[in-house]
């Protein structure tokens, strides 16, 4: 079978929460007091219902049913498909699954927690949901899920990006979204910069302690992050829930898992469900986190507490780090720049569960090429580096004459984000 879907009724009802299977999960601490934080210290910040997720202790979580009608209209279930002309180019007897998360509307996974976030947030009365985006992917995931529950979305776009990627830009306004470059005069913290130099290129981390400042001072706002954190990557296990069964269809069990890692959230939701399978003892699967060798917190990070932004406002989080104030040279192209990787992904690296690579981007852009010529998609610069590991594996399997099953996240597609190819590849 090259593609295997499901029916709508068969979006799952609940999401899989791993932190219920970690009970020795280190908790987020006071960077003053080194105190463990509780759902008291994150209420004022989220909405209400993603911090009781956040430290919810339960292993399945319902998935409301008003939501699960905004899932079918991003076309969930999605489609898992086969790379069968993949396959014949690498001539490996491994077969090679993705599950298609470039198929909604904004073309990637974040659309999965960007809902649930503002479904939350407008349950609980708020008028508007702030965030901070770097290219822009989170940002008009964002946008679109606010437009849908009827609140605004208010983006910090780091001000390089604002003046350099014009089309996710446009796509946000497109959802009525307010955009604002950041370093901006909105904010305290945004004016200290711009006193400094008025054209500041701006960063993530300032476009968050922006995005978290205007949330704080208003109470008819929250604020919302795409990664990272425990209710994001529970949200994201629609994937592996889906993906189980479909691979429960073909009647295949993968013997690899393969996600790409920026933060965590696609590589958990792909993943998950079935480590929870390795973690009662039950499979035993390779499972694998993909990362540029240009920001290799699992593979060459420290696990430590560390600020989960790079100004430091944040709680400290246990997490493989390479510093809150890491940043990737300038001509990385591929996406994946988070200094650091969820704490729940990072403990399952401590305990040996997963393992990690790091590749360099001249190989993952090439991975990406040869994908869009044999499978028709092209992938997103992060979704390479999964595809890069996928082809590994599978050349991996021809030299031993293993029949092995890979399983990756096709977490989503490059059609905004050409230029890498052009820069990297020389195209
Ligand atoms: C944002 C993004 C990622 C990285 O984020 P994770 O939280 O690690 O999943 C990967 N792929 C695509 C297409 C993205 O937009």
């Amino acid at each position: 079978m090259i593609r295997v879907d499901l029916s709508q009724e068969e979006i799952p009802t609940y999401w899989y929460n791993i932190v219920s299977d970690l009970p020795d999960l280190p908790p987020p601490i006071h960077p003053a007091t080194k105190e463990p934080l509780g759902p008291e210290d994150f209420y004022p910040l989220f909405p209400k219902e993603c911090v009781d997720q956040e430290f919810s202790k339960e292993k399945y979580i319902k998935i409301p049913e008003e939501l699960r009608e905004f899932y079918v209209r991003i076309g969930r279930p999605t489609p898992l498909y086969r790379a069968k002309r993949l396959e014949e180019y690498l001539g490996t007897p491994a077969k090679i699954y993705y599950k298609r998360e470039d198929v909604t509307p904004t073309g990637s996974h974040k659309l999965n927690t960007a809902l649930v976030q503002a479904f939350c947030a407008a349950r609980e009365g708020l008028e508007y949901l702030t965030t901070e985006t770097g290219a822009g992917q989170w940002g008009s995931a964002l946008s679109y899920a606010t437009s849908m529950m009827g609140l605004r979305a208010l983006v910090f776009m780091v001000r390089i990006s604002y003046q350099q990627k014009p089309y996710r830009k446009l796509v946000m306004k497109l959802y009525g979204a307010d955009i604002v470059p950041s370093p901006s005069d909105r904010t305290e913290i945004g004016r200290k910069y711009l006193e400094q130099d008025p054209n500041h290129p701006g960063s993530l981390g300032i476009a968050i302690s922006e995005a978290i400042e205007t949330a704080m001072k208003d109470e008819r706002a929250k604020y919302s992050l795409g990664s990272v954190l425990n209710h994001v990557l529970l949200h994201q296990t629609v994937i592996g829930l889906e993906a189980k069964k479909q691979m429960e269809i073909v009647g295949e069990k993968p013997d690899v898992l393969i996600g790409c890692v920026g933060g965590g959230s696609n590589f958990a939701g792909l993943t998950f469900p079935f480590i929870e399978e390795i973690l009662r003892g039950k499979e035993e699967y390779k499972v694998i986190a993909v990362e540029p060798r240009a920001s290799p917190s699992l593979t060459e990070g420290e696990y430590r507490y560390d600020f989960g932004d790079s100004a430091g406002v944040t709680p400290l989080i246990k997490m493989f780090t390479l510093g809150h104030d890491f940043v990737p040279p300038p001509i990385h192209a591929g996406g994946l720049r988070y200094h650091g990787a969820a704490p729940t992904v990072s403990l399952l690296k401590s305990k040996g569960v997963i393992k990690s690579v790091a590749y360099p981007q001249e190989e993952v852009f090439e991975a990406g090429r040869i994908f869009a010529m044999t499978e028709g998609l092209i992938p997103a610069p992060e979704t390479t580096h999964a595809v890069k590991a996928a082809i590994d594996e599978a050349l991996k399997a021809k030299e031993e004459g293993k029949e092995k099953v890979i399983l990756f996240n096709f977490s989503g597609h490059g059609l905004l984000d050409l230029k890498g190819y052009e820069d990297v590849l020389g195209l």
